[in-house]
């Protein structure tokens, strides 16, 4: 990735970040993991810990540069991971996200983090621009469902869906990229409904985490963001990467259809504002 993943501190707090360490563990031993947006942000964050408890990952992305350095890094701590160049709009690399995770075995988990978002208002947004958007945060969280589904129901897997908090609020100049959000939180209930007694689906919700997405942020917009925050800080992408890897795992064994907010309090700050 690009970007310190884990400099959760900006905004001049030194509090150290829980959770941004992921202990070892083994809560995925003998599991497939396919993590799309695998190669940055909160998606290599999720590879890096569904590794670190056991879980063989298929680390997928369409920036082939940082999703080989995020399997490689895997790879040089003894986890097993192998990267996989991926449109998740398109069904047919799918396919070869398949064949690669069946080189490990059948998938189990499957966290999508991939999205796209261009910023522009409603009504200088091109058709073109929002078919983009919903194509790669919408339609490619489905095809990724439709492609591990035979997997997962023969196996009671997992899926975590990565939404935002911006599924429930207003922000400008993202009109597809929130609805997409929004979409998603639906989708996953209607999953969880559908597939219920075989397959769990699960969502998490972030607010600010910062990650490469934050890049072009201004410092004046990054200082909001952070002040609209209980905690105070951005989170770290190993603080969602927790959450999602508690939502695959068994512990959430009574957990499905559910979002989880991991926002460190924006929502509420901005409900009590
Ligand atoms: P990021 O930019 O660090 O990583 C996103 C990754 O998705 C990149 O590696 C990119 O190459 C990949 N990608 C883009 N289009 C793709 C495609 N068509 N197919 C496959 N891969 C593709 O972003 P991030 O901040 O880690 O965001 C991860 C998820 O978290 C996103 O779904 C985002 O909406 C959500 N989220 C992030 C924040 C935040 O503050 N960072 C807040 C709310 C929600």
């Amino acid at each position: 990735p690009s970007a310190p993943a884990s400099d959760a501190s900006e905004s001049g707090s030194s509090r150290r970040t829980p959770g941004a360490a992921a202990p070892s563990g083994s809560r995925f031993t003998g599991r497939v993991a396919v993590v799309t947006g695998g190669a940055s942000g909160i998606g290599a964050a999720t590879a890096v810990r569904l590794a670190a408890e056991g879980a063989a990952v298929v680390v997928s992305d369409v920036d082939a540069d940082h999703g080989e350095q995020v399997a490689e890094g895997i790879r040089a701590k003894g986890g097993s991971a192998v990267f996989v160049r991926a449109d998740v709009a398109e069904a047919a690399d799918w396919d070869r996200v398949l064949a690669a995770a069946h080189g490990f075995g059948p998938v189990g988990v499957l966290s999508s983090s991939a999205y796209a978002c261009e910023i522009a208002p409603a009504h200088a947004m091109t058709r073109a621009s929002w078919e983009h958007q919903l194509a790669v945060n919408l339609t490619g969280t489905f095809l990724g469902f439709k492609a591990v589904l035979p997997d997962l129901r023969a196996h009671r897997g997992a899926v975590v869906l990565t939404s935002s908090v911006h599924a429930h609020t207003g922000i400008p100049g993202r009109p597809a990229y929130a609805a997409s959000k929004g979409a998603l939180v639906s989708l996953c209930g209607q999953l969880a409904v559908e597939y219920g007694p075989e397959v769990r689906v699960n969502a998490v919700l972030p607010g600010p985490v910062l990650t490469p997405a934050w890049g072009d942020v201004g410092a004046a917009d990054r200082a909001r963001s952070v002040a609209g925050t209980a905690a105070g800080r951005f989170g770290a992408p190993e603080e969602v990467a927790a959450a999602i890897a508690f939502l695959a795992a068994d512990e959430a064994s009574y957990i499905t259809g559910t979002s989880l907010t991991v926002d460190g309090g924006w929502s509420v700050v901005k409900e009590s504002a």
